[in-house]
């Protein structure tokens, strides 16, 4: 028995990545890095080789190799991290695209790999990855003579359309870059949804290929049911849980199941928590344990085999909300005690 049943609509993954590839301008990548937020790279990537995707980004050399097992020769898998000590031979071997992010690995890129392909990551105001504008001016002609495939940079604001700092770095990618014969990339989901403006040659979407905000039009990827463990009747002024916390107000039904913060449900989700049977929301009660959360179940017609986390009537964005947290950050906490189903 699993802790909970992960149900991947590849078909509506498939879907969301069409969608944005309407939407841009230019080409669409897929951003399928941390294991594609957590729903399964190997699948996921293949998915969207076969909806159309021809260029892939993860965040590091390992996670580039497993991505190239699973979608085999052609495609471009880009490394956001770049070229990082001791991954020379990775990079080599899997026919990976690292984005360079410093003078030190564009040296070590140029020594190790003259021949191979690579693309260069510009700060354009983050402060995270990529060169400064001082450091792109003074190598920038010896990155050219090497012929970069992909020139690109990251928005810090992209999921606030009004914020200031969307222009200011859509203005430092062009002065960082204009004129230069090389493709350009600089949106994620946010930036695709900031317009044309912002879409250059190729869009790099993550989160709203898995149903998350800020892409609100994007169909639901994940679905997750978890199984009771037991059931049992308590009475008024019994208390459920560590803590006694949460104190029956009536003789009301507990349903126990089977998962907790190990696997990846924040303890923070405690008093904030439902749970679906159906289209019926089901209150968690009590502290969500490492293993185990408790839920009121009383007004259920009757007793549930299974309660629904992510579904229909609650997405990652609904249960990141009562966490406290955004939708990246729950899928990416997804269980491993999960068994995944891809449908
Ligand atoms: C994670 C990431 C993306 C994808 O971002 P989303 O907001 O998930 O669409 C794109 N580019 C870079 C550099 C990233 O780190």
């Amino acid at each position: 028995m699993s802790s909970g049943h992960l149900t991947i609509d590849l078909g509506a993954l498939a879907a969301n990545w069409k969608a944005l590839a309407q939407l841009s301008a230019g080409e669409t990548a897929a951003v399928v890095k941390a294991d594609a937020y957590g729903l399964g790279s190997g699948r996921v990537a293949r998915a969207l080789a076969e909806a159309g995707a021809r260029r892939f980004f993860v965040a590091v050399a390992e996670e580039g190799a497993a991505v190239r097992e699973a979608i085999g020769k052609g495609p471009m898998i880009g490394i956001l991290s770049g070229h990082m000590e001791g991954d020379t031979a990775l990079i080599r071997d899997h026919d990976l695209v690292p984005m360079l992010n410093s003078v030190d690995q564009m040296l070590r890129q140029i020594e190790a790999l003259p021949n191979r392909p690579f693309g260069i990551q510009l700060d354009t105001g983050m402060s995270r990855l990529g060169l400064e504008p001082g450091e792109w001016a003074a190598v920038r002609d010896l990155a050219m003579t090497r012929n970069p495939v992909l020139l690109m940079s990251h928005l810090a604001c992209a999921d606030e359309p009004e914020h200031p700092m969307n222009p200011h770095q859509l203005q430092n990618f062009r002065d960082m870059t204009e004129g230069l014969d090389v493709p350009r990339s600089l949106s994620a989901t946010g930036g695709i949804l900031l317009g044309p403006d912002y879409h250059f040659d190729l869009t790099r979407p993550g989160i709203g290929l898995y149903g998350g905000q800020p892409f609100a039009e994007s169909r639901s990827v994940v679905r997750l049911d978890i199984p009771v463990i037991q059931l049992r009747t308590i009475a008024p002024g019994e208390t459920v849980g560590y803590g006694n916390i949460w104190t029956a107000a009536r003789p009301s039904r507990i349903a126990t199941i089977a998962a907790g913060y190990a696997d990846g449900l924040p303890r923070a989700l405690g008093g904030k928590l439902r749970l679906y049977h159906g289209a019926i929301p089901c209150p968690a009660v009590g502290r969500v344990s490492m293993d185990l959360i408790t839920v009121d179940v009383t007004d259920l017609p009757e007793d549930p085999a299974y309660l629904t986390m992510l579904g229909p009537h609650q997405g990652v964005d609904r249960l990141a909300t009562a966490a406290g947290t955004i939708g990246y950050e729950i899928l990416t906490s997804l269980g491993r005690r999960y068994s995944r189903a891809y449908v």
